[in-house]
């Protein structure tokens, strides 16, 4: 055999190139793993590309190599090779696409974003299509030896040590395909043994649809489920597979699988957990879809997959309309990743409109768990509001406890002359349901929505309407209620009621916006209603949290005329025979509806009061 020493061509990489290549390794080395992600990435493809020319092509170099990805460690030797019997390179493509950046202008645009002090990270890093140089940040040497799938190729030695330098030398190789081996850094000796690069394959490439072997052992275990069709998936699978995805041991509440081609193509697999972890939405326990790109990951927990509102939703998008390793800036902005999200959002809303008219239980599950954080999509979501006010629930004085209604169920019970949907918002429903301003419709049987979820309070400005009908708080002073006849017989007449009405304005001064005559109590003797441009008392709590400044808007005190108690004081103001006992009286019911509406700063006074009418009253 001719032992004749084969040539050695020397090539230096284009300026830009060595630059690149600095930031590179410079500002990589918190992720030094994603140089496998990047390897085992170009092997899948290779192999991909050797796939779909063994359909048409026969010619083929060895035919019958197994379509699986190789990778050898040498804890010794401080090496790591990984092997495919892919498509592999010719001389051209070692030197075009090995050595070059792929897109012209990449490098301003690094140059840019550090002049913006903005970071370079992996993802960035990616896109311009220089992954295979991230090796550089763990190894010293690097060679690539390859052969193309032709029929009458060569093989090629290619080493660099990453300075700016790389060599070409043919070799006798008869295989076709591509092994990559790498001398690794004395820093990087991990990734020389197993379970380092079993667990980095774990974490990055476990749905790589061909087998990766880490010496003899398999190391990605599960495969893209996600390409396989409906009726090919067992229950047993998909429960693996969410654990996988969601970090979850329970099993998933339910899930949706798409496989969508046309004006975007993707293959979805995406998972409703049965409750948050912990069982509290916290948004770092939540996980999203991993974003996926031709089976290999791109970005693990991907945000703009899916809106802040939707954001418990874990499970495996895969498009190949989005470059591998595209930049999270850019995943934000593309149009592909709106249309991918859009679909998501419409798909996973009719999921939960069809839970919600078929499992009810189910649904009413969902919406226990995630319902705080699902909720803020109305405001947010203005493209599906309507489905969104279709699947909220809320509990009302005519639902059991624990039960729920929806909008459109409380329009379809509304009464006839009814045109206004009423809520209550509050911390409890056993509070809610105690208001004396709840009185009225607990004796008419006019459902009240009760909003007891502090999201509510966020929500409400933002529905405004359903189904034309407005919603209103039945704190707000002009609801649309008719006093009944029943009360108006035993009301004070009108002038006596307007003349114990100014004699509590005159004592309350400027405590109250206004005192008024009721419509609305039937039990108690009075209440506090807010007027036009006054919160609801939910929505002021909740306002004095985020601002300890926030003061409440003055109430107006409404009196029930038909209550024993005003008709009393009605009868002594005539009489003008005790006006100290009216006064006490008023100051009383004003504090006493203040205490109820957990709005008295101090209840020393009515207190002190009380004792006094107590005193009063036993004196005989
Ligand atoms: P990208 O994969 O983003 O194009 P890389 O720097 O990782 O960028 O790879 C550059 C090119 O080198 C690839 O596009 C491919 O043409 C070629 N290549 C790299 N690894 C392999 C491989 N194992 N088999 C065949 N071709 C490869």
């Amino acid at each position: 055999m001719a032992s004749e020493t084969k040539e050695i061509q020397e090539f230096e990489y284009q300026a830009e190139m060595q630059q690149l290549l600095h930031l590179i390794i410079n500002s990589l080395y918190t992720h030094p793993e994603i140089f496998l992600r990047e390897l085992i990435s170009n092997a899948s493809d290779a192999i991909n590309k050797v796939r779909f020319r063994q359909l048409t092509d026969k010619d083929l170099l060895n035919p019958d190599l197994a379509l699986q990805i190789d990778i050898q460690l040498e804890a010794k030797e401080n090496t790591l090779s990984i092997q495919d019997y892919g498509i592999g390179m010719t001389k051209d493509d070692l030197i075009e696409r090995v050595g070059t950046v792929a897109s012209s202008g990449t490098l301003e645009l690094v140059k840019q974003l550090q002049g913006e002090g903005k970071p370079i990270d992996a993802n960035l890093i990616g896109q311009f299509g220089v992954g295979f140089y991230s090796v550089f940040m763990v190894a010293d040497e690097v060679a690539i030896e390859t052969r193309h799938a032709d029929i009458d190729s060569q093989g090629y030695r290619w080493t660099s040590k990453g300075e700016g330098k790389f060599s070409i030398e043919e070799i006798d190789r008869p295989n076709r395909g591509t092994t990559v081996t790498l001398k690794l850094k004395e820093s990087a000796n991990e990734f020389s043994e197993a379970y380092k690069v079993k667990n980095v394959i774990e974490k990055y490439s476990n749905f790589v649809d061909f087998p990766i072997n880490v010496g003899e052992e398999r190391a990605n275990t599960v495969s893209a489920l996600w390409y396989k069709s409906k009726s090919d998936i067992s229950d047993e699978e998909l429960n693996e597979f969410y654990k996988f995805v969601s970090n979850d041991s329970r099993e998933p509440l339910g899930h949706l699988q798409l496989s969508l081609e046309g004006a975007v193509n993707f293959k979805a697999l995406l998972f409703i957990p049965e409750s948050p972890p912990l069982g509290i939405i916290r948004e770092e326990d939540l996980t999203t879809p991993h974003l996926y790109s031709n089976r290999i990951s791109i970005q693990e927990n991907c945000k703009d997959l899916l809106p802040e509102y939707l954001r418990f939703v874990p499970g495996v998008v895969d498009t190949e309309d989005l470059p591998l390793n595209v930049s999270r800036e850019f995943t934000q902005d593309s149009p592909v990743m709106r249309k991918i999200r859009n679909i998501l959002v419409k798909r996973l809303l009719s999921l939960l409109g069809e839970w919600a008219e078929k499992e009810e239980e189910k649904y009413e599950k969902f919406f226990k768990s995630f319902g705080p954080l699902f909720k803020t999509g109305v405001p947010s979501d203005h493209e599906n509001r309507d489905a969104l006010l279709d699947l909220l629930r809320f509990e009302s004085n005519r639902t059991e406890p624990g039960k729920f209604t929806s909008l459109k169920q409380y329009v379809e019970g509304m009464k006839e002359e009814q045109t206004e949907i009423y809520y209550l918002a509050g911390e409890h429903r056993e509070v809610l349901e105690r208001s004396p301003n709840l009185e009225y419709f607990k004796k008419n049987e006019i459902e009240v929505l009760f909003m007891t979820d502090p999201a509510d309070a966020f929500i409400l400005p933002a529905i405004d309407k359903y189904d034309e009908k407005p919603l209103k708080t039945i704190e707000k002073a002009d609801i649309d209620v008719q006093r009944d006849a029943e009360a108006l017989k035993e009301a004070l007449a009108s002038e006596d009621a307007i003349s114990v009405i100014d004699a509590m304005k005159e004592i309350l001064g400027d405590r109250v916006e206004d005192v008024v005559e009721s419509k609305r109590l039937v039990d108690s003797a009075a209440t506090l209603v807010v007027g036009d441009k006054g919160f609801d008392t939910q929505t002021e709590r909740m306002m004095r949290m985020m601002n300890q400044e926030f003061k409440g808007s003055k109430k107006i005190l409404e009196i029930n005329t038909s209550h024993p108690l005003i008709k009393n004081l009605a009868r002594i103001q005539k009489a003008e025979s005790d006006k100290e006992l009216i006064e006490t009286c008023t100051l009383q019911l004003f504090e006493g509806a203040l205490l109820n509406y957990g709005e008295l700063e101090t209840p020393a006074e009515l207190l002190h009061r009380m004792t006094d009418i107590m005193e009063r009253a036993t004196r005989s």
